[in-house]
């Protein structure tokens, strides 16, 4: 009698860790990296910009313009994720991204696009909006809903509260911080969320089991490349746009996206850096 209890706790024990602890590795698929069409990862437009991830409305302007004259197409980032779907890219395509949701966007990115009839994804910390960080105001709910409302804009997570390192949070704490948020988007701009953005850029096979099963399409990483084996479509490399890529003419811009399919690690990195810590 007693052993049949034992066994049949052990065996509950057993369906449950199988059940509930996600699996390492689980969650393999992609394409190799060096097939992706280049991403590049913005944060906020100042006119006189306070940390090296600023880049002012004139730069964004200039590197719009060069894109456009060079032949390059922005994708929406849903039309992104359906050329992960199919596995290829149009030639010369491009995706332009933005994290945290700070009000310049709404200032100075959406008209330059607008202007321009491009394309751009908007990765938003749901949190923050309507709030404010020292130097850094946060888009309101309402400038939110008026481009939402545009569909050359695509708007995407970047959580509910953007933990610093998501490998630190549990499985449980991930899935509520992607899927709250994912919602919370859906419920105020009426469209599908597919796509994240980890904050900080951290994630691991645990991350990304939490984004898949949060309803997810595709997540965007900061700058690594190749770690992650072949869960590239949870972890799309992005080009960390700043201060330094304008210099010279926006020459290092220029040169990130013209070989961004063949750029190793270093190249993704040595830009960054901050003006204020
Ligand atoms: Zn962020």
């Amino acid at each position: 009698m007693i052993r049949k209890l034992v066994s049949n706790v052990i065996f509950f024990v057993f369906l449950c860790a199988t059940v509930l602890v996600p699996q390492k590795g689980s969650c393999s698929e992609g394409l190799p990296y060096s097939t992706y069409a280049p991403v590049l990862m913005y944060h906020d437009l100042k006119p006189v910009p306070l940390n090296g991830f600023d880049v002012t409305p004139e730069a964004f302007a200039q590197q719009l313009d060069w894109l456009k004259a060079n032949g390059y197409r922005t994708l929406s980032m849903e039309e992104y994720i359906d050329c992960i779907d199919k596995g290829s890219f149009p030639e010369k395509s491009v995706l332009i991204t933005f994290d945290d949701g700070y009000k310049g966007i709404y200032d100075y990115a959406f008209p330059e696009l607008k202007k321009r009839d491009m394309k751009a994804v908007f990765f938003i910390i749901t949190s923050c909006i309507d709030g404010e960080l020292p130097g850094y105001p946060y888009i309101t709910a309402k400038e939110l809903k008026e481009m939402a409302k545009d569909p050359h804009i695509s708007i995407g997570s970047h959580t509910l509260t953007h933990p610093s390192d998501l490998r630190e949070e549990n499985y449980w704490d991930n899935l509520n911080e992607f899927k709250m948020s994912k919602r919370y988007l859906e419920l105020i701009t009426g469209r599908k969320c597919d796509g994240l953005a980890y904050p900080c850029g951290s994630y691991d096979e645990y991350v990304i089991c939490a984004v898949k099963d949060a309803g997810y399409r595709a997540a965007f990483a900061v700058n690594t490349r190749g770690t992650m084996g072949e869960d590239t479509r949870w972890s799309v490399p992005r080009i960390y746009m700043g201060l330094s890529m304008c210099e010279n003419n926006n020459a290092p811009f220029k040169r990130h996206v013209q070989n961004y399919a063949a750029m190793d690690d270093e190249m993704f990195t040595e830009q960054y850096y901050w003006i204020y810590q």
